[in-house]
């Protein structure tokens, strides 16, 4: 397996040749230069294959996003077909094309309605990261075109993951993602994070602890002066800092909040949306009303790269006539709404609508939410199981009595999702030592079986290289 392959791999292997010239997303360096890469060549359904030949379920479809597996024919041909009859277009300076306008209908057809209506109006970009550097610049821009030219603070959660570029790894409310790069950006905020698991205080109900929340925001608000705060950024469920499901009444409570001092809510549905949590958006799962909403990965099933903004009437008025005044909205793309990657993120859209892929999200997302708890919840290395819909994590402690996490040096989820991966399963650590599970949204209770039975396995494993390290 190309893990095991070492930096002294013949010189010209792939995998010498990723250590000399790749400089990897994600990655430690250091480690990297050790190990080398795992290098996938294939894949198809739920399931890709390395260069050796092994085949591994992929239980995070990559990186939350090849929502309809890795062999969709119909995504290929729509690549093809459109890369035949207009491989390129732009949409600077009224120039547009068929893919982008009939994607941009049918996003503001399908997207969770604002106060003012469906969403109004879209701006395409590559990633969910422009996408939500482009929501914070639209926000500054719509703030001054209204004459509130104070109001531009912006808060993000603790935990939350908003991107890397340098505005949205400014919202993202992890350390690895600000250390040594100088960042957060000023005028960016972060409040509380909603785990009741480990940030509830002792005996705290879900209630009380998403009441506290709340009242935390509100204070901050205040604090800050509500004429200085623009917006709160949130994804429905956290994704990458750790899968992290609010609770019931969480949202409820801080859109009370939002409103009495007028800030927006954007909506971060770039791994929520399009089915993960058994709704179209995870703003259904949980009754959140938005003024904007990024989405990217589920969109395109990450066939090719594409994301959106979508902005709510009041907003996108207010865009449209300021940049009348200023001569341009000086904001895109090259690759803005890339006529490849819009059509397939619409035929994308097409095949959720005719397969249905909603109805079996929810009727095999028990299987892996009952699974993962009836399987796991008990066993000793797990204090929490988490998630909703087809997104799940497990979380490791050291001691399941006390909440104790692991030392971050022991690196047991990075060592657990690397015993996944001898099982022939693909997971995801993420910081603080839980494991995710997002697998691409056709996945069959068969497969989901799969999935449970090769991380038992991984996680016993585990269980045994602690117990060795302990010796
Ligand atoms: N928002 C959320 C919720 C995400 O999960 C991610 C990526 N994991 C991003 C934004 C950033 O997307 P990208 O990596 O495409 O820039």
């Amino acid at each position: 397996m190309s893990t095991d392959a070492p930096a002294d791999a013949p010189g010209n292997s792939p995998a010498a040749k990723d250590v000399r010239y790749l400089l990897h997303p994600y990655t430690n360096g250091v480690k990297h230069r050790d190990r080398g890469p795992l290098i996938m060549q294939k894949g198809g359904g739920c399931w890709v294959t390395d260069d050796s030949g092994k085949r591994y379920l992929e239980g995070m479809a990559g990186l939350w996003c090849t929502s309809l597996g890795f062999g969709e024919e119909r995504l290929i041909e729509a690549a093809a077909h459109q890369m035949r009859q207009l491989p390129y277009y732009h949409l600077f300076a009224h120039k547009s094309h068929d893919p982008a306008i009939e994607l941009a209908e049918r996003l503001c057809a399908m997207s969770p309605p604002s106060h003012d209506g469906p969403m109004d109006k879209v701006f395409f970009a590559n990633s969910g990261s422009e996408a939500n550097d482009t929501a914070i610049k639209l926000i500054w821009y719509y703030n001054n075109a209204i004459g509130r030219p104070e109001k531009k603070k912006i808060i993000a959660r603790i935990k939350g993951y908003h991107g890397v570029t340098v505005a949205s790894a400014s919202l993202t409310g992890l350390p690895a993602n600000h250390k040594d790069f100088d960042l957060p950006i000023a005028n960016i905020l972060h409040t509380g994070c909603p785990h009741h698991y480990f940030e509830a205080h002792e005996g705290e109900s879900e209630e009380d602890f998403a009441t506290r929340r709340a009242e935390e925001l509100d204070q901050m608000i205040q604090e800050e002066g509500p004429e200085t705060v623009a917006a709160f950024f949130a994804e429905p469920v956290m994704g990458a800092g750790g899968v992290i499901v609010p609770p019931p009444t969480y949202f409820e409570k801080i859109q009370k909040v939002l409103q009495k001092h007028d800030v927006l809510f954007v909506a971060d549905e770039v791994i929520c949306g399009f089915g993960r949590t058994g709704e179209m958006f995870g703003c259904e799962t949980y009754g959140i009303v938005p003024d904007m909403v990024s989405v990217a990965k589920a969109l395109s099933s990450a066939y090719l790269p594409i994301s959106a903004v979508m902005a709510n009437k009041t907003i996108s008025d207010a865009v449209i006539d300021n940049s009348g005044k200023i001569g341009t909205f000086g904001h895109g793309y090259t690759y803005s709404g890339h006529p490849a990657a819009a059509a397939v993120a619409l035929e994308t859209l097409k095949i959720y609508e005719e397969r249905d892929v909603i109805s079996h999200v929810k009727q095999v997302a028990p299987r892996l939410q009952a699974g993962l708890r009836e399987r796991f919840a008990g066993h000793p290395l797990v204090g929490e199981v988490r998630g909703v819909g087809l997104i799940g994590a497990v979380q490791l402690v050291a001691d399941k009595a006390a909440k104790t996490p692991f030392e971050a040096s022991q690196g047991v989820a990075l060592k657990c999702a690397d015993l996944a991966h001898d099982h022939g399963l693909v997971v995801r650590p993420l910081p603080g030592d839980a494991v995710a599970f997002s697998p691409p949204l056709v996945i069959s209770e068969e497969e989901i079986d799969q999935l449970l039975e090769r991380f038992g396995r991984a996680l016993d494993d585990t269980a045994a290289w602690l117990s060795q390290a302990a010796a």
